[in-house]
């Protein structure tokens, strides 16, 4: 099988790599494609030696140019987004792992399921901003997504075999969705308000991205999820429930018409779901250990404080409007993560800026990718302006 890591440089494309490294007779990695971190991309070229690498900025895709000339490596250097959806779609790709982050992963998400590709979709954004555009587009190419996301992944292993993305399965009751609740849990707002984004990203179980850590701090992540799993699995907002369960073990559950729940279980470890995807419908090594029940020795659950975290109330309330609602929350939710990051606002203010632009928005059908592009510009657009706006009236 020959796959394409978009992402490659990121906390799942690293993860992927491993996976793929343990099984070269049956995976080959074809592209990698990372932002700007050409000195890890160019590492990676040197291990699997794709046929393409793609950088998106064109200072690094010229640095990563020259350390591959004069080199005997096999890789085409390829720059800028259009080169991105083009090996996404490529005849030489089967599998395409959409691990870049944000709404910027959507054109080569859309791509690799217009072209039928197998998808592995860690990137979330893309479902959240376009979901029922890319679900079509996966149905229109024959494709099949495949969620990466440990939580979707987990339903995914609890569902019968022979389940449609975007179809509710039929026996279904609900979904529930596990949280680890991430660093501040157990913090007052008082105490949130001070709140570094070196603690943000400090997660107690997993490893992450920058972005997504800050969107697990704010349970934003849960609520990206929330609407994940309704476009993924084809459900009602009121039929998914999110519990927090800080072991992290188990990673999500379904619940039938009969009573029975089935969950899935495992160490905190991203390779598990993408060896999971990657092997499907076979099962491959994927390096995660054994879990350790007795160690374990604990399950706990509880209810999400949604008045703590504003950010799962809000996402709820855009996934039960659904239409450009989503794209906007996700547009916002990116400005004001970065903001945050940046040191330009605190961590706070990421759902007051959420809901500030929400409550601006006028709410249009999702019906074509120019709407949902529009809309999310837009937001985006209004969420800097409130952001520089809120800056002169401190300063
Ligand atoms: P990361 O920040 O560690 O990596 C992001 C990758 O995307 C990097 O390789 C970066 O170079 C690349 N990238 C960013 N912008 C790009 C662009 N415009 N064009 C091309 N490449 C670009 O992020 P991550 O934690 O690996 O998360 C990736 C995605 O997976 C996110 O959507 C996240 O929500 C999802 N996800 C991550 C985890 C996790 O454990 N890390 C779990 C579940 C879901
Ligand atoms: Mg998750």
């Amino acid at each position: 099988m020959r796959v394409a890591v978009l992402g490659s440089t990121g906390s799942i494309g690293a993860s992927t790599l491993d996976v793929l490294g343990r099984h070269p007779e049956r995976f080959e990695v074809v592209a990698l494609a990372a932002a700007s971190s050409h000195v890890r991309l160019f590492e990676q070229i040197v291990r699997f030696r794709p046929r393409f690498a793609i950088m998106q900025d064109p200072a690094a895709g010229a640095q990563l140019l020259a350390a591959v000339r004069g080199t005997d490596l096999p890789t085409e250097v390829l720059i800028g987004p259009d080169a991105l959806c083009a090996v996404a779609g490529h005849v030489e790709v089967d599998t395409v792992m959409a691990a870049i982050v944000g709404a910027a992963g959507l054109p080569s998400t859309l791509a690799a399921a217009e072209a039928g590709k197998r998808v592995l979709l860690a990137n979330k954004e893309s479902l959240v901003v376009a979901g029922a555009l890319l679900i079509e587009a996966a149905r229109r190419g024959g494709a099949t997504l495949i969620p990466i996301d440990s939580e979707h992944n987990a339903i995914f292993q609890c569902l019968p075999e022979k389940v449609e993305s975007g179809r509710r399965c039929g026996g279904v009751r609900r979904i529930l969705l596990t949280a680890s609740g991430g660093p501040f849990l157990r913090l007052t707002r008082e105490e949130m308000r001070k709140v570094s984004p070196h603690q943000a990203c400090d997660h107690p179980r997993w490893r992450m991205g920058r972005k997504i850590s800050v969107d697990s701090a704010t349970l934003m992540n849960k609520g990206l999820e929330l609407i994940e799993a309704c476009l993924m699995f084809g459900m009602e907002p009121s039929d998914v429930s999110v519990v927090v369960h800080p072991q992290s073990i188990v990673h999500s559950l379904v619940e039938y018409v009969d009573g029975s729940i089935l969950a899935q279980l495992g160490n905190p470890d991203m390779r598990t779901p993408i060896a999971h995807a990657l092997g499907w419908p076979e099962r491959i090594l994927s390096g995660v250990e054994s879990l350790d029940l007795v160690a374990a020795a604990r399950l706990d659950f509880e209810a999400p404080d949604s008045t703590r975290f504003p950010c799962l109330r809000l996402a709820r309330a855009a996934a039960e409007a659904g239409g450009t609602t989503p794209a906007v929350l996700n547009a916002a939710n990116e400005v004001a993560v970065e903001a945050f990051l940046a040191g330009r606002l605190d961590f706070l203010g990421i759902p007051d800026l959420v809901e500030a632009v929400l409550e601006r928005h006028e709410q249009r059908p999702a019906t074509a990718l120019s709407r949902v592009l529009e809309a999310d510009r837009w937001a985006r657009g209004l969420a800097e302006s409130m952001l520089v706006r809120e800056a002169r009236a401190d300063a």
